[in-house]
């Protein structure tokens, strides 16, 4: 290989809910471009008042500045609207991604919502919670995998799809509402969009993060805190005490992960379900 060829050089992929400025979405979105890949960045419509406090401060403008990052390193990408939980708006951006790029390679399914995490039992939730959190961690799934499978069949050239599951895919924990039932379905959805796409030489797999240093995460202190009486940081760090390398993960170590399964290293690696969890869970 040229020593200058980047793994993902004439690839292209796509990232829902990438538009956080300390999310997972952004880290993946600034690592498949810094590998070559020009990048659809894919967003939830937000008002700026709706934006977090950290967000608004440092005039952060969701998935345009993660484009105007990737663009700033001399990467392709293009920010673009989308509620995964709309199947209009995934066709839509499926489109307007081809459009723009002429092509799709890799999918990764990052968007996700948790609501209740850290507060409510089931017996305690509203059921549009329960649903919510199904629709975006689950339907959201599917809407995006069904939208591009067709397109990478009709390509004929293979592709990847990575799916953002959880730790709490794989382990029941109390108070986790919707979101763990969830990303349990996207893992088992995983496995038979595997081999259903197995034939077409396009990967599907599901990552499954520990506690990585988020506003997600650290939603999920805060309302374990309120419900324990219990100060944010004291939540945190407890939590570390349970990790065995000790600390949360950066979300560009998820990134780092996703990046080794859009490349050609991981072409026989198929229907995984992948820890990266600091060692909490070992099989
Ligand atoms: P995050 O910053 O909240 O990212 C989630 C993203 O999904 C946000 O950008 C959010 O947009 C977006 N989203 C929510 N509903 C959506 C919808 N209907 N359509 C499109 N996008 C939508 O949290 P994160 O920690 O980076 O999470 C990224 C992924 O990793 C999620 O799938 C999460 O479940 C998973 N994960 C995270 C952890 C962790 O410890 N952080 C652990 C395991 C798994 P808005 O913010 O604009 O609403």
């Amino acid at each position: 290989m040229c020593p200058d060829l980047r793994p993902l050089d004439g690839k292209v992929a796509i990232v829902t809910g990438a538009g956080r400025m300390r999310g997972i979405g952004r880290a993946i979105a600034l690592r498949l471009a810094q590998d070559g890949a020009a990048v659809a960045v894919t967003a939830l419509a937000r008002s700026p008042v709706s934006l977090p406090g950290h967000e608004r401060e440092a005039g952060w403008r969701g998935a345009e500045s993660v484009a105007d990052e990737i663009a700033q390193d001399a990467g392709r990408a293009l920010p673009l609207d989308l509620d995964v939980t709309q199947p209009d708006q995934v066709r839509s951006m499926i489109e307007q991604t081809r459009r723009q790029f002429g092509r799709i390679d890799i999918l990764v399914n990052n968007a996700g919502l948790a609501l209740v995490s850290g507060k409510k039992n089931l017996w305690e939730m509203e059921d549009d919670e329960w649903f919510r959190e199904i629709d975006v961690n689950l339907h959201g799934v599917y809407h995006c995998c069904k939208a591009v499978a067709p397109v990478l069949i009709e390509q004929g050239e293979g592709g990847r799809i990575i799916n953002i599951s959880s730790l709490a895919g794989r382990l029941g924990q109390s108070q986790y509402g919707g979101y763990t039932p969830a990303k349990f379905a996207v893992i088992g959805l995983t496995q038979m969009l595997a081999l259903e796409l197995a034939p077409h030489r396009v990967t599907v797999n599901a990552i499954c993060p520990g506690s990585t240093d988020t506003d997600m995460m650290d939603g999920t202190f805060r309302r374990t805190g309120e419900r324990m009486s219990l100060p944010f940081d004291a939540i945190k760090e407890g939590v570390k005490r349970f990790i065995p390398l000790g600390r949360q993960a950066d979300p560009a170590e998820i990134a780092g992960v996703v990046a080794y399964l859009a490349s050609p290293l991981s072409a026989y690696i198929t229907g995984q379900a992948i820890n990266v969890d600091g060692g909490i869970l070992m099989r």
